[in-house]
């Protein structure tokens, strides 16, 4: 078998173990593993380095969004290496590479206890893109997950400091009940607006905690 990135031979042993514990196998070889950056938990929302809750989100907590996400985590560094995974996996679909970060990401998930949501995409996005990377990431790690939100397309693009109204619609639920406590996934960890707003909609809509895991902190 080769590795997933650089195509270079993986050296694997299939062990007594493997055979019986069907444990999943390595998709990336050591020498690509080693490029990427994990994040040490740093602020207890966004992961950003440092300790306590960084000034980003401390920030939030003076707006209308305070309190909408409990705490969160983020797994990897934007790094050279994550840019050009990102690029293969979400830019030329290599839909094969969601299983590279699987793993670790449902692992992360799973530690909330919390009902798995995505970050649904554009729906002008998807038709584009023909597949929504987050849901197949958990796919390949095996986590079930459930939609909650819709994006509605008129009002995606909006960056300029009007964000906080222009966005104000970008999500609407979907009709499906809302769970009590909620880890929302996405891929990418920005400026954390996306995922207040989601989570902003889900409180209000009843949820009690609302946590989130992205793959990548931008
Ligand atoms: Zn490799
Ligand atoms: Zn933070």
């Amino acid at each position: 078998m080769n590795c997933y990135l650089c195509e270079g031979v993986l050296d694997l042993k299939p062990s007594w173990r493997d055979l019986f514990f069907m444990d999943r196998e390595e998709t990336v070889c050591l020498n690509c593993s080693a490029t990427f950056e994990k994040l040490i938990q740093g602020c207890k929302i966004c992961s950003a380095s440092g300790p306590g809750i960084c000034e980003e989100c401390t920030h939030w907590e003076t707006t209308e969004f305070r309190g909408t996400i409990d705490y969160g985590q983020c797994l990897y560094v934007y790094n050279d290496a994550m840019k050009d995974y990102f690029h293969q996996f979400k830019f030329l679909q290599d839909v094969v590479l969601a299983e590279v970060f699987a793993e670790e990401l449902v692992k992360a998930v799973r530690k909330t206890k919390a009902a798995a949501v995505p970050i649904p995409m554009n729906p002008v996005k998807l038709r584009e893109r023909t597949f929504a990377q987050v849901d197949s990431i958990l796919e390949a790690g095996g986590a079930d997950y459930v939609h909650l939100l819709q994006k509605n397309e008129e009002v995606q693009g909006e960056k300029n400091k009007g964000e906080r109204i222009s966005t104000r619609g970008l999500f609407t639920l979907n009709g499906n009940s809302v769970p009590k406590n909620i880890v929302l996934v996405d891929d990418m960890y920005t400026t954390g607006t996306t995922l207040r707003l989601a989570a902003k909609i889900l409180k209000e809509a009843g949820a009690e905690t609302v946590a989130f895991v992205a793959l990548i902190r931008a």
